[in-house]
C-alpha cells in the first residue's frame, strides 16, 4: 500500500499518514468527474454563481480551520494563512460575479448573417499544484474553471494533502454536486497516467521548471492544452529618486512575506550605486525586526520553510554565493526547516543567489551605475515573471516598462496577484495566464459559429 506522510516543518513531527489512491481508484474518480461534466456544463451561470458564492462564504466562515491546516503542514505564519484563505474567498466572489460576462458570446462582423465566438468548457481539467500557497494556487484555478463549466481534479504537493482534502471539503460544504472538484491522493509518478487518460482534457501546473517540463511534455504527446506557472527571480529595481522609506517597506514585504517562498517574490535588489549604502543599512535594520517564531503564533512573521530539504537547498545557494565573494550582512543560518532572514551584498551575476531562484527569505543586493545597466541586470535571468521599479518619475518608468522581459511590471509596488489582472510569465516562468478574463478563457473551447 502506498502512503504519504505529512510532517510539520516546525516541530518535525508527523501530522498524518495518508493512504494514496490506487490506479483503479484514480480511474474511477476520473470516470465520475467526466460523467459529472455533462451535467455540470448544462447548469446556468446563476446556479454556478450561487454555489461559488457559497464556497466564498464557507471559506470566510471557517477561515481559522482551513488556515490552521496550512500552518501545520507547511509552516506559514497563521496570520498570513488566514489572509490567504480570505483571498481565496475573493477570487471565488470575483468569478461568481464576472464569469458570465467574461464568457458571453462575442459577436463578430463578417460576411455571414451572424457570426460569433462562444466559449465552451472543455471537461475534466487536472491541476498539479504546489505547497507554497496551498489554497490560493488551487482556488485561482478552480474558481474560473468551475464557473466556466469545467470539472477540476487536483494533484496537490505531497506535503499538503490535508489542505488538498480541505479544498474538496469547501466545495462539498458549499453544495457543489459530487465530483465537480476532487482531490487525488497520488505521488508525482502517477501524474503521467492521469494526463494520458482520454477523459482528462487539459492540465495546469504551478511549481518548478522540471515538474512543468515533465507535465508539459506528456501533455504535448497527448495533444492536451497546458498552462504553466513556474518559478521567478524578480528584480526590485531601485532608482536614485525613489521614496526611500516607502521603497524599503515594500521591498521587505516583497521578499520576506510567506517566508520568501513565492514565485513572484522580489529576490534580487538591483539598486543605484549612489543609494546603496544608506538604503541597505536601513533595510537590514527593518529585516532584523521581523519576528521569527512558532508559525501558530499570531505575532510571527517569519515561519519555517515548508520542508527541511528546501532549507538545505537554500543554505547551499547562500554558502556558494559567499564563497564566490558575496558579503553576508544579515542572517545566513539554518536550523532544521527554519532559515534566518538573510541579506547578501556585493552580489554579482555569476553567483547562485543571483542566477538561481532562491525560495526562502534571502535577498541579494547588486548595484548599477546607469539605467541601461539596471535593465540588463534585471533581464539577466532565465525567468520572466515580474519586476518592481521604484522611482518618483512615473512617466519615465512607464516608458521603461516595455524593456523588461516580464509578465508584469509593477511601479512603486511589489508584484502581486489580483483576480482582476492577468497573472503569468514569459521565458522559463511558463506560459498562459491565470486570473481575470484571460485566465478563465484558457480552458475553454473558443467555438466559431457562422450562420448564413
Ligand atoms: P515541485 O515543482 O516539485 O512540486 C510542485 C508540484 O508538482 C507538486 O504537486 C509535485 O508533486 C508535482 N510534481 C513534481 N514533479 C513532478 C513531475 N515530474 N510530474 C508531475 N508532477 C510533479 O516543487 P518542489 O516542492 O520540489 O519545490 C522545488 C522548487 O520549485 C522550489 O524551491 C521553487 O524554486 C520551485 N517552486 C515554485 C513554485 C511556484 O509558485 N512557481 C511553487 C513551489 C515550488 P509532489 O509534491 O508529489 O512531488
Amino acid at each position: 500500500m502506498s502512503t504519504t506522510i505529512s510532517t510539520n516543518p516546525y516541530s518535525g513531527k508527523e501530522i498524518k499518514t495518508y493512504k494514496n489512491h490506487t490506479k483503479n481508484e484514480v480511474e474511477e474518480i476520473i470516470k465520475k468527474a467526466d460523467r459529472r461534466f455533462y451535467q455540470w456544463r448544462e447548469t446556468s451561470y446563476t446556479e454556478r454563481k450561487k454555489l461559488m458564492l457559497a464556497a466564498a462564504a464557507e471559506l470566510k466562515e471557517n477561515k481559522e480551520e482551513y488556515a490552521e491546516m496550512m500552518t501545520l503542514e507547511m509552516g506559514k505564519p497563521i496570520s498570513q494563512a488566514i489572509a490567504e484563505i480570505e483571498k481565496c474567498a475573493w477570487v471565488c466572489e470575483y468569478y461568481a460575479e464576472n464569469a458570465q460576462s467574461q464568457l458571453q458570446n462575442e459577436i463578430k462582423k463578417t460576411d455571414a448573417d451572424k457570426s460569433y465566438v462562444s466559449y465552451e468548457p472543455l471537461g475534466v481539467v487536472l491541476a498539479v499544484m504546489p505547497w507554497n500557497y496551498p489554497y490560493w494556487q488551487v482556488f485561482r484555478f478552480a474558481a474560473p474553471a468551475l464557473m466556466a463549466g469545467n470539472i477540476g481534479i487536483l494533484k496537490h504537493a505531497s506535503n499538503v494533502f490535508g489542505c488538498a482534502l480541505n479544498i474538496e471539503k469547501v466545495f462539498k460544504r458549499a453544495g457543489f454536486p459530487e465530483n465537480c472538484f476532487t482531490t487525488l491522493l497520488i505521488d508525482s509518478d502517477a501524474v503521467e497516467g492521469v494526463i494520458e487518460n482520454e477523459k482528462v482534457k487539459a492540465v495546469t501546473l504551478t511549481g518548478s521548471g522540471p515538474a512543468g517540463a515533465s507535465v508539459a511534455s506528456i501533455a504535448g504527446k497527448n495533444i492536451k492544452k497546458t498552462v504553466l506557472e513556474l518559478g521567478g527571480n524578480n528584480g526590485l529595481v531601485v532608482f536614485k529618486d525613489c521614496d526611500m522609506d516607502k521603497t524599503i517597506e515594500t521591498c521587505v514585504m516583497a521578499r520576506y512575506q510567506n517566508t520568501g517562498q513565492s514565485c513572484i517574490a522580489g529576490k534580487r535588489l538591483i539598486i543605484d550605486e549612489s543609494l546603496a549604502e544608506e538604503f541597505t543599512e536601513k533595510l537590514v535594520q527593518k529585516v532584523r525586526e521581523l519576528k521569527s517564531g512558532n508559525p501558530m503564533d499570531e505575532e510571527t512573521f517569519i515561519g519555517t520553510l515548508a520542508r527541511e530539504d528546501l532549507a538545505e537547498d537554500l543554505e547551499k545557494q547562500v554558502n556558494d554565493s559567499i564563497e564566490a565573494g558575496a558579503k553576508l550582512v544579515l542572517g545566513g543560518k539554518r536550523q532544521y526547516a527554519y532559515f534566518e532572514p538573510t541579506i547578501l551584498t556585493e552580489v554579482t551575476e555569476k553567483m547562485a543567489v543571483f542566477n538561481q531562484e532562491t525560495f526562502g527569505p534571502v535577498l541579494s543586493v547588486t548595484t548599477f551605475k546607469t539605467v541601461e545597466e539596471a535593465i540588463d541586470l534585471s533581464n539577466n535571468s532565465k525567468f520572466g515573471l515580474g519586476v518592481s521599479l521604484f522611482t518618483k518619475n512615473i512617466e519615465e518608468a512607464e516608458k521603461l516598462a516595455f524593456q523588461f522581459d516580464e509578465g508584469a511590471v509593477f511601479i512603486n509596488e511589489l508584484v502581486k496577484s489580483d483576480p482582476r489582472l492577468p497573472f503569468g510569465g514569459v521565458k522559463m516562468s511558463g506560459y498562459g495566464r491565470e486570473l481575470s478574463e484571460h485566465g478563465i478563457r484558457e480552458f475553454v473551447n473558443r467555438k466559431t459559429v457562422y450562420i448564413n
